[in-house]
Order: structure tokens, then C-alpha cells, then sequence
């Protein structure tokens, strides 16, 4: 999607520190980070939100679990981590392509704000 941020970082056309690439998953640092490790894993196909998901297109979401999974071993987050997905107006979404956040390296409180 032309006028999409994530599509343009995945795209390069936008700097971004980034922490894993495949076919399916792209993954880079947040610029206002909310722990002192937080990456956002992207699909590199544009889905707009957790509420776009479906059978067609979960492979993605599939690839993503996956690579979190790898990060988490990669950068020694054997304490835990916490995965969100934020959706729509009530869910704080701000950017609309469908993102993974992976927090890590402080204690994360539940239930959140
Ligand atoms: P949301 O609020 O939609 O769940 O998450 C969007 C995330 O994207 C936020 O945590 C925000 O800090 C991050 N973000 C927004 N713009 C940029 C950017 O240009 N570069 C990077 N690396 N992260 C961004
Ligand atoms: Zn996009």
C-alpha cells in the first residue's frame, strides 16, 4: 500500500534498525520503545489490522509467531516477553498494518492500562 508506513519501512524507503527478515516477516526496533527491548513484526503483505486476519492470509501470522520465537532465543529472553497486538480505535492502534509488538527486559504488569 503506497501511503502505508509500515509498508514503506519494509520497503526500506523509511530507516529502521532491524532485528529479523524472511519472506513473510519483517521485524525492526520501535522508535518510541515501551521496554528496553521492543521490535514490531510486520507481515510483508499489507493486512490492515488483527480484525483482517483470515484463512487466506494467516500463513503470515503463522511466519510471525515463528520469528518471535526465534528473536526471543536470539536475544536471550529466557526471564519472558510479551506479545501484543493492538486493534482499532478502543485497541490504540495507530498505525494501520497489522503489527506485533515483542516487549522485553522489564517486568510488564497485568493487567495492562
Ligand atoms: P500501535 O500503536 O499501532 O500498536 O503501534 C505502532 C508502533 O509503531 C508504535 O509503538 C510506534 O512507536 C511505532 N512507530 C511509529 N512510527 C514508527 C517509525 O517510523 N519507525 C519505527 N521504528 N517505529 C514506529
Ligand atoms: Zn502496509
Amino acid at each position: 500500500m503506497d501511503d502505508c508506513l509500515f509498508c514503506k519501512i519494509i520497503k526500506g524507503e523509511i530507516p529502521s534498525t532491524k532485528v529479523y527478515e524472511n519472506d513473510y516477516v519483517y521485524a525492526f526496533m520501535d522508535i518510541a520503545p515501551q521496554a528496553p527491548f521492543h521490535a514490531v513484526f510486520v507481515p510483508k503483505m499489507h493486512i490492515g489490522s488483527p480484525a483482517e486476519i483470515n484463512a487466506e492470509n494467516s500463513i503470515y501470522v503463522a511466519k510471525i509467531f515463528e520469528a518471535i520465537s526465534e528473536v526471543a532465543k536470539s536475544e536471550n529472553l529466557e526471564k519472558g516477553f510479551r506479545v501484543v497486538a493492538n486493534c482499532g480505535e478502543d485497541g490504540g492502534q495507530t498505525v494501520g498494518h497489522l503489527h506485533f509488538h515483542l516487549l522485553a527486559r522489564r517486568y510488564l504488569q497485568w493487567p495492562p492500562g
